[in-house]
Order: structure tokens, then sequence, then C-alpha cells
């Protein structure tokens, strides 16, 4: 299900303009608009998943894909020498838009936290 107001759902919708990078039936990759690394994209599901903490052991498959696909982009973009990982999660955990998303941050260091 695909939240109205949310702004990843209107990003994985196409009502809101990307930088996409990969789309499937489940997923939606893109560029964030403040990158903190020379390469910087964001991965979400496309169902309305309000943040890590929101999601239950039916959804194992789905963060398992969502890792997957964080390897192969990273890898496809030429992160040959490593990158990070980062779900940033709920108010304390610094998440800033309430849709689940993993970032991914690569290429020549040094870079801003993200
Ligand atoms: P933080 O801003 O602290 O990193 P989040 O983990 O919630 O918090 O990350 C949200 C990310 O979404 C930010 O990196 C931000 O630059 C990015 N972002 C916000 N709006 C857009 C947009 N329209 N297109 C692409 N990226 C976006």
């Amino acid at each position: 299900m695909s939240n109205e107001d949310c702004l990843f759902c209107k990003i994985a919708r196409g009502e809101i303009p990307s930088k996409k990078i990969y789309e499937d039936e489940e997923l939606f990759a893109f560029y964030d608009i403040n990158p903190h690394a020379p390469v910087h994209f964001l991965i979400i599901p496309k169902r309305h998943i309000t943040s890590l903490a929101e999601t239950t052991s039916e959804d194992s498959a789905l963060l398992g894909k969502m890792l997957s696909l964080a390897r192969k982009l990273a890898l496809d973009l030429g992160c040959r020498n490593g990158f990070r990982v980062v779900i940033n999660t709920g108010r304390d955990g610094g998440q800033e838009v309430p849709h689940l998303h993993v970032h991914v941050l690569g290429g020549p260091r040094p870079w801003k936290q993200a």
C-alpha cells in the first residue's frame, strides 16, 4: 500500500521527479538530492513502511532484497573500494523522511556523515 501524502511514495509513483537508478515491482532506487558522498543513493520499498522499526518477520525477504540491491548498485556505480549502508530509524536515529530507506554511500573519502 502506498501513502497519499508521503514524499517517498510520491517519488516511487513518479509524481515527484527523481534521478531514478533502478525500479522493479517492489523496490525503487534514486540519487539523494543532497549527496553526502560522491555516490549517494537511496533504496526504498514501494509499499509504505514508516521505518525499519515498523518491519516484521514477514518483511525479511524484502529487507534482504534491499541489501542485495544496495550491493549490486554500489558496485555497478563504481564503488569498487567499498561503500556504507545506513538506515536511519526514528527520531533518535536521525530519520527525517518517514518512509523506510537505505542510504548507500561510496566513492573516494572523506565525505560528510549521512
Ligand atoms: P537525514 O536527512 O538525516 O539523512 P533520512 O535518513 O530520513 O534523514 O534521509 C532522508 C534523505 O532523503 C536525505 O538524505 C535527503 O537528502 C533525501 N531527500 C529528501 N528529499 C529528497 C528528494 N526529493 N529526492 C531525493 N532525495 C531526497
